[in-house]
C-alpha cells in the first residue's frame, strides 16, 4: 500500500505530535475519547516501528491520556495495538487509547 492510499498517513485534527508520531481522536469510533497514536512513517504494525518510533508513540500516549482525562474524564482506559497481516486494514499500525 502506498502512502497516498492511507488516510492515517495524512495528519488530520492533530491532538499532539512529535517528530515521529501524532495523535488524533478516532472519528469512526462509538466510544467518546477513543484516540489513535500514529507513527508518521507508514509501517505495518507496532512491531515494525524502530525503537525511536515506539518511544515516540508511547510518549504521545502519555500526553494523550492527559488530554482525554481533561476532555472526557473516563472511568478507565483500554490500551491496545492492532497487529494484522499486510492485506488487512491500515489500522494495523495504530496504538489505541
Ligand atoms: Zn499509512
Amino acid at each position: 500500500m502506498s502512502t497516498g492510499d492511507c488516510e492515517l498517513c495524512v495528519p488530520n485534527e492533530v491532538l499532539v505530535e512529535n517528530s515521529l508520531a501524532y495523535a488524533r481522536y478516532d472519528n469512526n469510533s462509538l466510544s467518546r475519547g477513543h484516540a489513535l497514536v500514529i507513527p508518521k512513517r507508514h509501517v505495518a504494525s507496532f512491531f515494525d516501528m524502530t525503537n525511536d518510533e515506539q518511544s515516540a508513540v508511547l510518549s504521545l500516549l502519555n500526553q494523550v491520556q492527559h488530554i482525554v482525562q481533561k476532555q472526557h474524564a473516563p472511568d478507565g482506559y483500554n490500551i491496545g495495538a492492532n497487529v494484522a497481516n499486510a492485506r488487512s486494514a491500515p489500522a494495523g499500525r495504530v496504538a489505541h487509547l
